[in-house]
């Protein structure tokens, strides 16, 4: 906790009471405790603290793959060994944070061109439709190069079509008869 943080806990944080008292994480001294204050099965989490404390000492985590992809170890700490994604929990107190799923981006949505104008199934251009972020296709095609991935497209595309929509708005003034798409 006082290392890294945990969620929307700074690192360097030394009192908990206030994220304690809104229920944001609970804390215990021992492993059985912890796992009733959280509402979850004691042996479970006494078995799953085993597992991690031993992929820790090994640096596989064969679960989750933990320290396995480049921007994982990328986000990790590179002074921890000998993975830096995983470490060892032993020293009391135990705290515990809900995690619950949520999406953090998309990979596929609506093809586009260079300036952000949408395509239809053959690939031609739906005049004055424009898309960006994650109504767009993603242009790394479903992968997770590390981040930025998702906003620095978003921002690039938005970018280009407001571009590119305010040059046919200037264009159609000019030549109100000759607009074309
Ligand atoms: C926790 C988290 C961390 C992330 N970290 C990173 C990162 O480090 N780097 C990175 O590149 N990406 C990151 N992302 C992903 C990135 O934030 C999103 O991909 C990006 O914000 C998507 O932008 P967007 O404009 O497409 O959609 P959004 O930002 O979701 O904008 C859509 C907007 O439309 C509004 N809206 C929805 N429905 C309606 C409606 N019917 N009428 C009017 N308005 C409506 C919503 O309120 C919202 O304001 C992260 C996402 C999360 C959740």
């Amino acid at each position: 906790m006082h290392k890294y943080g945990l969620g929307v806990i700074l690192p360097g944080t030394r009192r908990l009471d206030r994220w304690i008292r809104q229920g944001y994480v609970c804390v215990a001294d021992r492993l059985p405790a912890l796992a009733q204050r959280a509402g979850i099965d004691p042996a479970g989490l006494l078995a799953t603290v085993q597992r991690t404390n031993d992929y820790a000492a090994t640096g596989r985590d064969p679960d989750f793959h933990k320290g396995d992809a480049p921007v994982d170890r990328f986000n990790g700490d590179p002074a921890h060994r000998p993975n830096p994604c995983l470490g060892e929990i032993g020293q009391p107190p135990f705290v515990a944070l809900r995690i619950l799923p949520a999406d953090a981006a998309s990979s596929s949505g609506l093809p586009i061109d260079a300036d952000g104008r949408v395509l239809d199934r053959a690939g031609r251009v739906v005049v004055g439709l424009y898309a960006c972020g994650n109504d767009a296709a993603s242009v790394m095609r479903g992968t997770y190069p590390g981040p930025g991935t998702t906003l620095g497209p978003a921002f690039v595309f938005a970018w280009r079509a407001a571009l590119f929509a305010a040059r046919r708005a200037a264009s159609a003034r000019a030549h109100p008869i000759e607009e074309k798409p």
